[in-house]
């Protein structure tokens, strides 16, 4: 490899990622591993532990040499390998490294893993090759290298033009990062007029059928070819290679005319999903991604069928796991799985392929980014597909204990699939649909993509451009959301129904008279009606104070009312006789997130009106605010967060008046137990059926 110091400083020795050392005996990522007694352990686990301690798997370094072939010292901690050079390599230059090493590719039936190999049904080998070879670490303007040790988060490496060959029996069939160099040598003659017909297909084309793949899958390869390939600017290169492949392409032509090509290699236990879903879902990221992020620039987005778990990213090359049953059907979920997880892959070309985010501490920068994309293309794809990350679907578990915030070093997430993926996707729906308008976000995420595309953002960089660009004071959200293990639960607490003191003795006399008469009445007084009281018995005990009640106007009064209100000015002796309803809403923050109100209300007449108090009432105190409504009706009911936007973890406090809450009952009775006895002496018959039971 040759590395040009493209940064400003001397560099004295490189430093180089050895992802394979997580599989060696002691490695941190292992040993970091806890495994809680919980009185089981699994077979595939307990097999790992003894296969990682038998030394086989990990690199072995057998030389580290300049051009001419003078050793250079290295030193290896855990999965990173530092040279030193034999002089500090200045701004601008350029040095060469020759690595001779090995390593031995594990088997996906014993460790499943993002690179690995199986044995198929038919006894045809299947590879997916990543994280092959010594890759160089970052050197980063805001951190130095990037030497932190390969635990769980991915890498942090950089961009790169890759020049490789691969030798592998004249039989396989090859996919890989970068443009295949000679076609001519590896493909047949009607292989390349079938792909040149996919590239203005309207559906995707085989470009090898399930027969041709059968046929070759089993055929006794009879010599070797090489497989020759470059890739320009990308930051990782990887490679899938079967003799059993079936291949299928489809052009895709981006906003800005190129032609691209969409294609997925899978085995016959691919089968019969792979040839309906795979590809169509690759062509609906090029749409969505290149939309909402920008055109997909490569000449190829390639789909594989690989060994692995789940499903994991390279540059033009995803592995995706899903397969039908080996009766040819499937579940609804591994379905809309399979369309998931290659939308997903394919969708990483983008953060962080093209955006290239450290992954190695802010997993979220690409999941999370990613994941939010994912759930829109996956939702233009089919309107059946299960979505997973809406904002409701985040709610009840924000709540949950032992979280940490999504600004959390990637290794130390204790539930990556919530913080880093499902959490910052709910956060920027909210952003999109509730805070900020499809507009505004759209434009700013948009830009965000325009300025750190081939350049390597930190998670200030995302968030300056989304308020920068959108002019949105976004700070609160992002603190709550992203700096917080707080969650969303706003609750209307009480209400207060005022009118306007008119000022005028004898208006408010009656309506205190009518307030007191209409006021709920002890039980004492209730079962005192109609008693005869001594002063029934002797009038001559009654006087002035009888005959007036506390509320008498004096005239002395309506006198100080007309002088007070003569010297009112004209708009405000109109606000006097306003008889407007006032509503007092007092509102607490009972989750900790401060968010914007969305209050629907309901009148008397059955209309209703949106208000959505923003989020900065909170300013001033955080956890209870009152909001006052005017209006000339009256409100029957209100509600916060009808259409679910906001992660609203608690929605029991959000209706006045309360709701109740409906659920279903199953009715059960206790199954008998057998005692010792009845065990011992009872029949077969009983026997059985207490098995059964
Ligand atoms: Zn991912």
């Amino acid at each position: 490899m040759r590395y040009e110091n493209r940064s400003p400083d001397r560099l004295s020795y490189l430093w180089l990622q050895l992802d394979q050392n997580r599989f060696k005996p002691h490695s941190t990522s292992q040993e970091s591993l806890s495994d809680p007694l919980a009185g089981r352990l699994s077979y595939a686990r307990l097999r790992e532990m003894r296969l990682i301690e038998s030394g086989d798997f990990g690199y072995q370094i057998k030389a580290v040499t300049d051009q001419n072939g003078k050793a250079l010292p290295t030193m290896i901690t855990d999965s990173m390998m530092r040279v030193d050079l034999p002089q500090p390599l200045a701004p601008g230059a350029s040095t060469s490294l020759i690595i001779d090493y090995q390593y031995n590719i594990l088997s996906a039936k014993e460790l499943s893993n993002r690179t690995a190999y199986e044995i198929l049904q038919d006894g045809s080998p299947n590879y997916f090759i990543s994280m092959w070879y010594p890759r160089l670490a970052a050197y980063t303007d805001y951190g130095g290298w990037i030497t932190k040790a390969f635990l769980y988060g991915e890498p942090a490496i950089d961009f790169a033009d890759f020049d490789v060959s691969i030798t592998v029996p004249e039989t396989f069939t090859l996919a890989a990062t970068g443009v295949l160099q000679n076609p001519d040598k590896v493909l047949s003659r009607t292989q390349r007029q079938r792909l040149e017909q996919a590239e203005t297909a309207q559906k995707p084309l085989f470009i090898i059928t399930p027969d041709e793949a059968a046929e070759n899958a089993v055929r006794q390869a009879d010599s070797e070819v090489i497989w020759h390939y470059k890739a320009e600017n990308v930051r990782d290169f990887a490679f899938a290679a079967a003799p059993g492949f079936i291949w299928d392409a489809q052009g895709y032509e981006t906003a800005d005319g190129r032609m691209v090509m969409a294609q997925s290699l899978y085995p016959a236990e691919g089968e019969p999903l792979w040839s309906r879903y795979s590809t169509p879902a690759i062509i609906q990221t090029f749409e969505t991604y290149g939309r909402m992020a920008m055109d997909y620039p490569w000449p190829h987005a390639t789909s594989i069928n690989a060994p692995i778990r789940s499903g994991m990213e390279y540059p033009m090359l995803a592995a995706n796991a899903p397969r039908p049953e080996k009766d040819g059907t499937y579940s609804r979920r591994t379905k809309y799985g399979l369309i998931g997880v290659v939308i997903h892959e394919v969708g990483h070309n983008w953060f962080p392929m093209i955006v290239n985010s450290d992954e190695r501490h802010w997993l979220w920068m690409d999941e999370g980014l990613n994941s939010f994309l994912d759930e829109l293309a996956l939702a233009e794809f089919d309107p059946d597909a299960p979505l997973r990350s809406e904002p409701r679907d985040l709610a009840e578990r924000m709540t949950r204990p032992n979280q940490v915030p999504i600004m959390t070093q990637s290794d130390a997430y204790i539930n990556r699939g919530i913080t880093g993926y499902a959490k910052v996707s709910a956060a920027l729906t909210i952003l999109r649909e509730t805070v900020m308008g499809r507009e505004a976000f759209d434009f700013a995420f948009r830009e965000y993509v325009r300025r750190w595309a081939f350049k390597r953002p930190q998670p200030a960089d995302f968030f300056r451009t989304m308020e920068d660009a959108s002019g949105i004071d976004l700070d609160w959200f992002l603190r709550g959301w992203f700096y917080s293990t707080d969650h969303v639960d706003i609750s209307l607490d009480q209400i207060t129904l005022a009118t306007i003191d008119t000022k005028n003795p004898d208006v408010e006399a009656e309506w205190k008279r009518a307030q007191k008469a209409e006021a709920p009445r002890s039980i004492t007084l209730q079962r005192d009606e109609g008693m005869e009281r001594r002063t029934d018995r002797e009038p001559h005990l009654r006087d002035f104070y009888n005959a007036h009640d506390e509320f008498t106007v004096a005239p002395s009064d309506r006198k100080a009312s007309e002088k007070l209100i003569a010297k009112l000015e004209p708009w405000e002796q109109e606000l006097l006789a306003l008889g407007s309803n006032l509503y007092f809403l007092d509102f607490s923050n009972k989750g900790g997130l401060v968010m914007p109100i969305l209050l629907e209300i309901t009148y008397e007449d059955g209309s209703t009106e949106k208000r959505p108090i923003p989020a900065e009432i909170w300013r001033s105190n955080q956890s209870h605010v009152t909001k006052l409504i005017i209006t000339d009706q009256t409100i029957q009911s209100i509600s916060i967060d009808p259409n679910l936007e906001t992660a609203d973890a608690d929605m029991t406090n959000n209706h006045w008046p309360r709701k109740p809450v409906e659920t279903r009952l199953e009715l059960f009775k206790r199954a008998p137990q057998k005692n010792l006895m009845q065990k011992l002496e009872g029949g077969a018959d009983d026997e059985a059926k207490s098995n059964g039971g």
